[in-house]
């Protein structure tokens, strides 16, 4: 306490020193201000603001100013700017409204370093629209709900509900320390009544719009985690659970699904959003829209008496098969079929000499796991039922073969197999020693069915398909491809197939067989089905008194003693409550709407709020997300839009990724490894501003980078050299002011043109999210300005502008430092987050010369200098002055000499 004292009176002298004396202050070399003992005498009058609210502040934390130390001036300003609503986000008609959302946290526990490497550069560019003039909306929340908070809780044996809590609590402290402009007064918590209650009531909605519905699947679940999951959260070719990495096995399940197929296509338009091109293409393989045709193969029974008319019957002792194929332009090459052992039609096609094997392949096939099944390099394996198909476009008789890797989940559970051109088919005839066709002619090679080598998947002519020979195949996909179209075309007149797509995409499974998530608002009967929970009743409430939400494999709600009891809605008779929850991203798929009126009673969201602010001007995240979550929230706005509830396509205009801040040995970082930042030691040692910028300078922030602990000091020492210049008044060793020169007109010309320059490179850089350009333009103009100041530039008005745009530019990177600075230091009108972003001097900022390479036949020879606004002719008579230059023609005409845009002059010998 003493120290802190002592160092309080003394700076209240000095700080006015400071500003008095650095009028007249003189050149001194850097080794001899270091060495000078600083002189601080004089006390004069107290900085106050106008309005005179500074004075609390000045009495009670003021400091030596050579003493930079933002552990104490940072909290005072995080209360003052608290206790003011300095960041507070309302309706103003008068300015534009700028919506950056930033995506909001799981309360894991302690807010690791990549929250703030996805929150403070996001937050700085925020600062920065708000000094454009936009009213900013910068909300915060919690992503409560899910698999993380309650595998947690299972693991530290508390309740999932007072473990959130009290993590949100810590998190809510540690990232007050950011000094973000976050508007907590909308702040919305998603495991919080009062939000999760909408939740419900919006999953009641699709429900009543036929885009929520029940059905027995199978479904992807999780052995670990005991739950289902979505098809997003199954990752890659081992199929894996997202959250543990466990491999993930298949389950028949009455589960509740999102109609979210209903939206593949317009899903697939990004029409009039700027989303990284990553994400878009991330989104449309996910959605996996592909053309081609469904074609109906007519199946001969091997059987008597068939039950057909399920399938189709043409006559009594056949059916049909559909196939799907983007490749309708090979079907005259299709010389079998391949069904899911476990398709319908095997037992009526299977024949009786080959009803032993089939029988026993099924068997075996139901053994293994699909993951086993799909896998690539699997030896194919297959039994022939004996049964036979007409391939309608010939009339050719193919035998039906059953094979494990066909599966009945995905398409028609039946392919058509064109061995000539399909890899897989091809082995497998090879294998099996069935027949291939080539109907696709590359140019310049002959194929041959009995010696091809390997399939010929690519372009080329027709052959062997009767009334296309000769048809040209390019390697376009769907009706893009002549061949494909045409013989689409003729498949549809003929009444043998039609025009088709299929999708990769699958409506959203939301049920999960777990305790901390939302309801889902649902009560069955015996006598009138599952019927939604009237909405006066909302919110259904997760029951506090529960031990049994340990994962059993079944929702732990089942067994509470009452909670699933409940009567009827329709009939009042005894009922049952939906006991599964809710998957968390249906929480997430909302809470942008949630931060407009987050203590609304009536409505999700009210009206005006989402009228002035929606949609999300720019949101900011990471990429992982690119298939779950960034696509549920789509298909959810486009719901809610139909539904009535919203309006416009797209929740969100401008998308940006952040990348991951790893490990300093380049893996990713873990606790469990123990290779965690924490950023509040970071904070402690060198304050929130140093940890901001430095994550701003290490890495490009779309990129991330590899965690360099060594680094931050060059930040810190920037962060200090910018306060020492701005509090430093570069007094020579007697203490007193020696400066005598006057700065020269070139000095004060060259200052006002660096800063100017700077301005308008910050501004761009921050306009486009390159936050690591921002902080090494402003290093490099702090060097200018230092430069400036042993010239004599202070005093001067272009030192005072300045000044005024360093620490505007400065203020959304370092928001204490700057405010300290300005509001405190100079005594300028609080707050500096509440002025305007400077206007860059166009006339100041342009040189007066410019520095051009000359090329002679293509390598850099010299460069030559010209005026700024120096035009061609110019530009290549001082090229072709250039004694180097002159040297090399050796006296000779060029050949030709080219002056590209004032960038280069290229001499052709
Ligand atoms: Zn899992
Ligand atoms: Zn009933």
């Amino acid at each position: 306490m003493a120290t802190v004292k002592k160092k309080t009176t003394t700076k209240k002298k000095t700080t006015v020193k400071a500003r008095k004396v650095k009028k007249m202050t003189k050149p001194v070399s850097k080794a001899k201000r270091k060495a000078a003992p600083v002189k601080k005498k004089t006390a004069a009058k107290r900085t106050t603001n106008p309005k005179g609210t500074l004075r609390r502040v000045v009495t009670t934390a003021t400091i030596k100013d050579k003493s930079f130390n933002p552990q104490v001036f940072e909290k005072k300003w995080q209360a003052k700017w608290e206790a003011d609503k300095l960041y507070r986000s309302v309706i103003d008609e008068s300015k534009p409204k700028h919506y950056a959302l930033t995506m909001l946290p799981y309360p894991s526990g302690d807010l690791h370093i990549g929250h703030w490497f996805s929150m403070t550069p996001p937050d700085a560019r925020a600062r920065f629209k708000r000094m454009q003039g936009y009213n900013v909306l910068f909300p915060m929340g919690f992503d409560a709900f899910g698999l993380p908070a309650e595998g947690a809780a299972i693991k530290h044996n508390i309740h999932p509900k007072k473990w959130t809590y009290a993590n949100i609590e810590q998190m809510r402290k540690q990232m007050r320390s950011m000094g973000a402009m976050f508007d907590w007064e909308r702040e919305a918590v998603s495991s919080d009544p009062d939000y999760y209650k909408w939740t419900e009531w919006f999953f009641i909605q699709l429900y009543k719009h036929g885009l929520a519905y029940r059905k027995k699947a199978a479904v992807d679940w999780c052995p670990k985690d005991n739950t289902t999951l979505a098809r997003e959260q199954v990752k890659g070719e081992e199929r894996l659970c997202d959250r543990c990495g466990t491999p993930v096995i298949k389950k028949e399940l009455e589960q509740w699904f999102f109609k979210a197929t209903k939206y593949a296509d317009e899903l697939l338009r990004f029409d009039g959003i700027d989303w990284p091109d990553f994400i878009k293409v991330s989104q449309t393989n996910w959605i996996g829209r592909s053309e081609g045709a469904s074609v109906e193969f007519p199946v001969i029974s091997n059987q008597s008496s068939v039950d057909s008319n399920q399938f189709g019957l043409i006559t009594d002792n056949s059916s049909l098969i559909t196939v799907f194929t983007t490749r309708p332009d090979t079907l005259w090459g299709a010389t079998f079929m391949v069904i899911s052992p476990e398709h319908p039609l095997v037992d009526k096609i299977t024949t009786p000499e080959n009803a032993q094997a089939v029988s026993e392949y099924k068997a075996q096939a139901a053994k293994q796991t699909d993951i086993q099944r799909e896998a690539k390099d699997k030896e194919k394996t297959g039994v022939f039922t004996g049964g036979y198909a007409i391939n309608p476009v010939n009339d050719e008789r193919i035998p039906i073969w059953i094979a494990d890797y066909v599966l009945m989940s995905y398409g028609t559970g039946a392919i058509m197999a064109v061995p000539a051109h399909d890899e897989r088919d091809f082995e497998f005839a090879r294998k099996f020693g069935l027949k291939v066709v080539p109907v696709i002619q590359p140019e310049g090679v002959e194929l041959n069915g009995d010696t091809m080598e390997a399939a010929h998947e690519h372009e080329g002519v027709m052959i062997n398909s009767g009334p296309f020979n000769g048809t040209r195949a390019t390697n376009d996909k769907g009706m893009k491809n002549p061949a494909i179209k045409a013989v689409i075309e003729w498949l549809a007149k003929e009444s043998i197939g039609r025009f088709d797509v299929n999708y990769r995409y699958r409506d959203w499974l939301i049920s999960r067989q777990r305790f901390w998530g939302a309801p889902i608002p649902m009560v069955y009967c015996e006598t009138h089905g599952w019927n939604p929970v009237p909405e006066d009743q909302l919110p259904v409430l997760l029951p506090d008194d529960i031990d049994q939400w340990k994962p059993t494999g079944e929702s732990p709600l089942k067994f509470h003693p009452t909670w699933k009891h409940t009567t009827c809605p329709i009939g009042g008779e005894p009922a049952v409550r939906e006991t599964d929850t809710m998957d968390a991203f249906m929480c997430s798929s909302w809470y942008h709407l949630r931060y407009l009126s987050p203590h609304d009673d009536n409505a999700p969201f009210d009206d005006a709020e989402y009228n002035y602010w929606m949609p999300v001007d720019t949101y900011t995240g990471g990429s992982e997300h690119a298939n779950m979550h960034l696509l549920y929230f789509r298909f959810f706005h486009k719901a809610l839009r139909d539904m009535g509830i919203t309006e416009g396509s797209e929740p969100v205009m401008q998308l940006r990724n952040q990348g991951m801040v790893l490990a300093e040995d380049n893996t990713k970082m873990s606790k469990s490894r123990g290779k965690v930042v924490a950023p509040d030691t970071l904070v402690d040692k060198y304050g929130a501003d140093t940890v901001r910028a430095y994550l701003m300078f290490f890495a490009r922030w779309q990129q991330g980078a590899p965690w360099d602990p060594h680094g931050i000091e060059g930040t810190a020492r920037w962060m200090r050299r910018a306060w020492t210049l701005f509090t430093d008044p570069g007094l020579d060793t007697s203490g007193t002011n020696a400066r005598s020169t006057r700065p020269s007109e070139e000095t004060l010309k060259v200052l006002r043109r660096k800063v100017h320059q700077t301005l308008k490179r910050v501004t761009h850089d921050f306009e486009n999210f390159e936050f690591n350009t921002v902080i090494s333009s402003l290093m490099v103009l702090l060097n200018e300005m230092y430069k400036a100041r042993e010239a004599g530039a202070v005093g001067s008005s272009e030192w005072k502008e300045a000044t005024e745009i360093y620490l505007k530019m400065m203020a959304p990177v370092a928001p204490h430092v700057a405010e300290e600075l300005w509001t405190n230091q100079q005594g300028k009108p609080y707050s500096i987050h509440q002025q305007m972003w400077p206007k860059v001097d166009e006339a100041a900022a342009k040189e007066d010369v410019i520095e051009i390479p000359v090329q002679i036949n293509g390598k850099v020879r010299d460069r030559v200098v010209v005026p700024a606004e120096a035009g061609e002719e110019e530009i290549k008579a001082a090229a072709l002055a250039s004694e180097i230059v002159q040297k090399y023609l050796e006296g000779k005409e060029p050949k030709k000499v080219i002056v590209a845009q004032q960038r280069l002059v290229s001499i052709v010998m």
